[in-house]
């Protein structure tokens, strides 16, 4: 194998330490940080995620209070619950798991949650903070692909870099992260036209499509590297990502796999937030 491994394991595993430190001195000053989790039905993927989270917040030291509601909540009802998570002083986040059932907004429950306790930084006030460069919080997967390219040696200065998606959870936010961070950034979606000329003209690729094969050895520049967001099946029902990993990885010059390359990343970066959150609501 040609390019660096990029291990999302690895550095998941520092930032958590780094965040478990931070929670540790936060207790210290009689701040503990706590993190609501809400699961609305019974997707069974979201019950995964939010079992993630809740270990994950057991492992940091950040105390997590889990709410978990049946598949016929109202939206009405859901609103109330985040109305008091709100109120409530010894909540610093809110986590709302989504999808959620489709009798329920989920640009109501966005709306709804306290700006403040946003961890998942969906809040169109925190989009605009993000938007505008204020401080607060960094959307969790957008944040720690910056972190796994920066963490593992690499400078986004000057380079070009393409995201391909450009959705509200990634594709945007991880362009805007990468704009910040001084990259020149092309952002690429189903209507592009020339993607494999776009992509080999790329020092950096970030791919968030949820397909298969997306970026293949021929759209690669030699040496360039390739961040794989993608969370899919294969054919065999392995667990893949968007990029030809096999033959990728005999171009690029650094390149994370699926699983263990941005996937971890989320969580760590949600602890990180939820730290954020206990200081923003206590002033320091
Ligand atoms: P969306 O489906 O919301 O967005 C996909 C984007 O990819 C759209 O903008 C779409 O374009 C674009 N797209 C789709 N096919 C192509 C193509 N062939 N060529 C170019 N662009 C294309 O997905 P998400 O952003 O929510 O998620 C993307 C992937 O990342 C999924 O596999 C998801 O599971 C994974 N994911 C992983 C996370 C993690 O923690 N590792 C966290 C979040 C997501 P258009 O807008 O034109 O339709």
């Amino acid at each position: 194998m040609k390019a660096q491994l990029i291990d999302g394991k690895m550095i998941s595993a520092e930032i958590k330490a780094e965040a478990a430190a931070e929670a540790a001195a936060l207790k210290e000053q009689g701040i503990e940080p706590c993190l609501a989790v809400v699961l609305v039905g019974d997707n069974s993927a979201s019950k995964v995620y939010v079992s993630n989270k809740e270990k994950a917040c057991a492992a940091v030291g950040i105390k997590s209070v889990s709410h978990v509601l049946s598949g016929e909540t109202t939206e009405e009802e859901l609103l109330a619950l985040i109305d008091a998570l709100n109120k409530d002083a010894n909540v610093h986040g809110i986590l709302v798991q989504m999808p959620l059932p489709k009798q329920i907004d989920e640009r109501k429950v966005i709306l709804a949650i306290s700006p403040e306790k946003d961890v998942d930084c969906f809040h169109p006030m925190n989009v605009g903070n993000l938007h505008t460069g204020a401080k607060g919080f960094l959307p969790c997967t957008p944040a720690g692909i910056i972190e796994l390219i920066k963490r593992s040696g690499h400078s986004i200065e000057g380079k070009n870099c393409v995201v391909i998606g450009r959705s509200n959870i990634v594709g945007k936010p991880v362009a805007m992260l990468l704009m910040q961070e001084n990259g020149t950034v092309t952002i690429c979606h189903s209507k592009t036209k020339d993607l494999v000329g776009i992509c080999r003209g790329a020092d950096i690729i970030v791919s968030a499509t949820g397909k298969v094969d997306t970026v293949t050895a021929d759209m690669v520049k030699e040496g360039a590297i390739i961040i794989d967001v993608g969370m899919n099946r294969n054919a065999e029902g392995k667990l893949c990502g968007d990029v030809d990993f096999e033959n990728v990885k005999e171009v690029a010059g650094a390149i994370t796999p699926v699983p263990g390359g941005v996937g971890p990343m989320t969580i760590a970066m949600l602890m990180k937030n939820c730290n954020t959150a206990a200081r923003i609501q206590n002033g320091i």
